[in-house]
């Protein structure tokens, strides 16, 4: 008799979603939540895959679907996130600033007043990779030679330009500047069809390593004499490449570069509940968040709340203010 029950219960439960009638209580509760990342070789996606495991992790509970989408990267994901084709997106600092504000990419469009900030991730550098038989060691040799300064829609590529102004090379007059995906530079530079790339990125990270793994003897360059730029803009700060997570480059020594912070973004449209419970699922797993990526272990919860431009969303704030962050 019970099990009669189950079965017909079933099949009318099977019946109503095969004909696509009156949803489910499951599929009433359930929230699509898409994450916009960066290349598949680089931090962003597997960042975006970490908050999405914990966060689905408790699904139970919230409802929430987290999906992550591979991207043209930061100013890609801001204008994805505004024009809400997706919830959240992985942003550099200096492109949430620029967005907030109006600069760069936006000036035409003016402030993207939605942008919402959650928390800020790991530090990333505006990294120079070079063929070894390029000649190329520090940014200043990059005079007539084939460069990726990165697609529209990257983050890295107004950093190459701000890089390559401050040291006083026009990457229109100067330079053969190639506008390709990130995910592509490793095989075009192992492949002879490029002499160097700029990628703004975490590390260690898959992107770089394929880039120094392969037959083509390649390092990384320094950029150096940028200090007018670093005081310029209050995103840009000096960093270090260290160099023992790339073992196969052909440096010795750490390499000198400046960086900025990738962060976590989405709009004022999306609920307080969602951001919410993303933003206390990854605060309270930090342990476990952390573990990963390599790049995560410098983060602290303090550090986290660093470097955010864009107003806090208040469903992260209210977090922020229960585990007295704020
Ligand atoms: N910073 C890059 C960008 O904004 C993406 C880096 C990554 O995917 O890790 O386009």
């Amino acid at each position: 008799m019970k099990k009669v029950l189950v079965i017909g219960i079933a099949l009318v439960f099977g019946f109503a979603v095969f004909m696509g009638g009156t949803p489910t209580t499951a599929q009433a509760k359930t929230t699509y939540v898409t994450i916009g990342t960066g290349g598949i070789t680089g931090v962003y996606y597997p960042t975006g895959g970490a908050i999405a495991k914990i966060v689905n992790q408790k699904r139970d509970v919230y409802g929430i679907r987290c999906t992550v989408e591979s991207t043209g990267g930061s100013v890609f994901n801001v204008n994805a996130v505004m024009s809400g084709d997706l919830d959240f997106g992985v942003v550099q600092s200096d492109r949430q600033y620029q967005a907030i504000h109006g600069l760069a990419e936006w000036k035409d469009a003016g402030p993207q007043k939605d942008v919402r900030a959650v928390f800020s991730i790991h530090p990333e550098s505006i990294t120079l990779v070079a063929a070894v038989d390029a000649g190329i060691k520090s940014i200043m040799d990059l005079k007539g030679k084939k460069v990726n300064i990165g697609n529209p829609g990257s983050g890295q590529r107004q950093n190459s330009i701000d890089a390559l102004e401050a040291v006083g090379i026009d990457y229109e007059k100067d330079l053969q500047a190639e506008g390709i995906k990130a995910a592509e530079s490793a095989s075009l530079l192992q492949d002879g069809r490029i002499d160097a790339f700029f990628y703004t990125v975490g590390h260690p990270n898959g992107s770089i390593m394929e880039a120094t793994s392969g037959k083509r003897k390649v390092r990384f360059a320094s950029i150096t004499g940028v200090d007018k730029l670093l005081a310029k803009y209050p995103y840009y700060a000096p960093a270090i490449i260290p160099i023992t997570l790339y073992p196969n480059a052909d440096n010795k020594e750490d390499v000198q570069t400046f960086g900025v912070k990738a962060t976590f973004v989405t709009s004022a449209k999306v609920t307080d509940k969602v951001v919410y419970a993303i933003t206390k699922e990854v605060f309270e797993n930090f342990e476990e968040f952390k573990k990963l990526h390599p790049a995560f272990q410098v983060l602290t919860k303090t550090n986290m709340l660093e470097g955010l431009s864009a107003p806090i969303h208040p469903g992260a704030m209210k977090y922020y203010k229960e585990a007295g962050l704020k």
